[in-house]
């Protein structure tokens, strides 16, 4: 018989599995990413259908079965009802639960990630009158934040390759006159100009708003509700986001 394990968790996922049972994808706090089934949790009467959906809060009880975790008893700590019944919200919690997913892999606890994760919906939770472009900010924030806990903290204030530190340019008025910088991804963060032109393929031009825009991001999120960020800022931070996680393998996520 395997003994019974108990860890706090967030769900994650939840998929049709059989007749009558779901698989879930669970981020947990003692034990890391899992796959449980819930067994008959799609009967009508099922006792654990409630506690049992995604985003939720739940401190989990399972064993350890053939191809997966078992759920054996589910009590619900927070089911973040309100973030479920603000659309735009949701929507963001979800975008986060997804690109989380695809970065986390494999069984192995960290509590570093397990707080940033919980943190993180918690405060979804809690800020009422954020305005939809902070909620997009308070995404990208989250996905800088989750890069850097996992050991890839973005180099913004010296050169990557001769580690001169980066000056600051006056911004001018005409927007086409912004000063540009480079971005080297396989290096993980910026270039100066000297070395910038030495790099012809892999570096990408990066903004000097979108250089203070990640700085911002990188410091703590009291300021995100101060942040502006405009449709062309917000298309850079995208095209950088993209190029720079599509390193860590994850292709295909849609923003
Ligand atoms: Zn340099």
């Amino acid at each position: 018989m395997h003994p019974l394990l108990t860890t706090d968790a967030i769900i994650l996922k939840e998929e049709d599995y059989r007749e009558f049972d779901k698989i879930f994808t669970i981020f947990t706090k003692n034990f890391g990413k899992i796959n449980a089934i819930g067994r008959s949790i799609r009967k009508k009467n099922a006792k654990l259908k409630y506690s049992l959906q995604v985003l939720n809060f739940v401190n989990l009880e399972f064993i350890e079965g053939k191809s997966f975790y078992i759920i054996c008893d589910v009590i619900l700590k927070d089911d973040f009802q309100n973030v479920k019944d603000d659309f735009p919200r949701l929507k963001i919690a979800l975008k986060i639960l997804n690109i989380f997913n695809e970065f986390i892999q494999g069984e192995e606890e960290d509590r570093k990630i397990w707080n940033l994760i919980l943190a993180s919906i918690k405060k979804l939770s809690q800020t009422q009158n954020y305005q939809i472009k902070n909620l997009k900010i308070f995404y990208f924030y989250f996905i800088w934040k989750l890069i850097s806990s996992l050991g890839f903290n973005p180099e913004l204030y010296k050169c990557v390759i001769c580690k001169k530190p980066l000056q600051e340019k006056k911004q001018q008025k005409n927007q086409n006159d912004y000063f540009n910088s480079y971005f080297l991804i396989e290096n993980g963060g910026l270039l100066c100009q000297t070395c910038g032109n030495k790099y012809q393929n892999k570096k990408i031009v990066v903004s000097s708003n979108t250089i203070k825009l990640l700085r911002l991001i990188q410091k703590d999120d009291k300021i995100l509700k101060k942040i502006k960020m405009s449709r062309n800022d917000e298309d850079e931070l995208i095209k950088l986001t993209k190029e720079f996680i599509n390193y860590f393998g994850i292709s295909k996520y849609n923003f």
